[in-house]
């Protein structure tokens, strides 16, 4: 079909390879889901929990908080860790950290899979330094006025350490727009795909500044061709110590996260070669297909309240012999048998439930 033919990783990196956090992989056919709340606060757990069972593979876990304002809560510090090591425990993901010095690192990475350097820290060389050499996975966010160029130096520090495991954060920059709290540049991700072997994600949460924004930017990002998001997520957002206005709820994670396995089956072709990736592929495909059998099934219904309506006949085997060709034409590869016979079952059924409803 022509969407195929739309898709970022069309252009990608030749040499592009995924990042292992843990158990997830940055990179590879998914589109890995990193969130958590802004801040490891008292609750973490109970936030973690609740962000793993929306879906997310990865948990942030900050526990030291660069705040513009000094008066702002600036994180829980060292007295973060029992938390981290708890909610580790029991959700089995990974968690990021970031650092905001030197001295922060040698601790952190006993209690985490990743570390994140953050937009304040991106030309902080010596941070970059000490995180390559730890030789866990380093999350380089991009400075809120670096150029691509700037930003991918700032990447290469990590490398040179003999550090490939790095990921590139796209956060929003600082433009003349007041109206979200920065400008998310989409178009960084198809031009670092054709750049840079790194995985790319994106921030949508520090981009907007609002929650309500956020699924938006989340599904541009990922139709952009994004390997991953990473979302600041708070079951009780109203009382989270940090971020509030931009956190979204679990249950709005957990819609993002299954728009994000639709988009990604649509719009990108599987990679899959083993018989377990092919599986896992055609699951997403089956999850797709459910998903549009609902949509199909709820639009038959309204088409035949309004028939029940008018007196008119239900069935119409001229429109239905129509659906049929023009599915045939469409995926060629099931012929028109195959097409025949997938739409007579799929239109009995949509028929059949919504006259059960009607
Ligand atoms: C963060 O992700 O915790 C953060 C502070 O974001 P940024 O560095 O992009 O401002
Ligand atoms: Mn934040």
């Amino acid at each position: 079909m022509v969407i195929t033919s739309l898709i970022p990783s069309a252009t990608r990196h030749p040499r592009a390879r995924p990042v292992a956090i843990g158990d997830a992989l940055i990179g590879g056919s998914a589109v890995t889901i990193i969130s958590g709340p802004c801040a490891v606060e008292p609750g973490y757990v109970a936030h973690a929990r609740a962000t793993a069972a929306a879906g997310a593979t990865v948990l942030r876990g900050c526990v030291y908080k660069p705040r513009s304002n000094p008066e702002s809560f600036q994180g829980m510090g060292a007295q973060g860790y029992e938390l981290l090591d708890e909610a580790r425990h029991v959700t089995g993901l990974p968690i990021i950290a970031e650092p905001l010095e030197i001295e922060h690192i040698a601790e952190l990475r006993r209690h985490v899979d990743g570390l994140m350097i953050g937009a304040r820290s991106m030309h902080n060389t010596p941070l970059l330094r000490a995180a390559a050499r730890t030789g866990m996975p380093v999350i380089v966010k991009r400075a809120m006025s670096a150029t691509l160029d700037e930003w991918l130096a700032a990447a290469r520090y990590v490398l040179l350490e003999g550090n490939d495991q790095v990921v590139l954060c796209e956060r929003g920059i600082r433009t003349f727009e007041t109206a979200t709290r920065n400008t998310l540049d989409v178009s960084a991700i198809p031009v670092l795909r054709e750049r840079t072997d790194l995985p790319v994600i994106v921030d949508p949460s520090h981009a907007a500044g609002q929650a309500s924004w956020v699924p938006s930017l989340s599904m541009a990002a990922v139709a952009a061709g994004a390997d991953g998001l990473l979302i600041e997520c708070h079951p009780d957002s109203e009382h989270a110590l940090c971020d509030a206005a931009q956190a979204i709820s679990p249950v709005t994670l957990a819609e993002i996260v299954r728009a994000t396995e639709l988009l990604v089956t649509l719009a990108r072709p599987s990679a899959a070669t083993t018989v377990d990736q092919c599986r896992e592929a055609i699951d997403g495909v089956d999850s797709a297909l459910a998903v549009l059998l609902e949509r199909r099934a709820a639009l038959v219904g309204r088409v035949e309240r309004i028939k029940l309506d008018a007196g008119a006949p239900i069935r119409d085997r001229r429109r239905e012999a129509e659906v049929t060709a023009r599915v045939a034409r469409l995926a060629p590869h099931l012929g028109s048998d195959g097409a025949a016979a997938v739409m007579t079952a799929v239109i009995d059924a949509c028929v059949t439930t919504a006259l059960a409803g009607a």
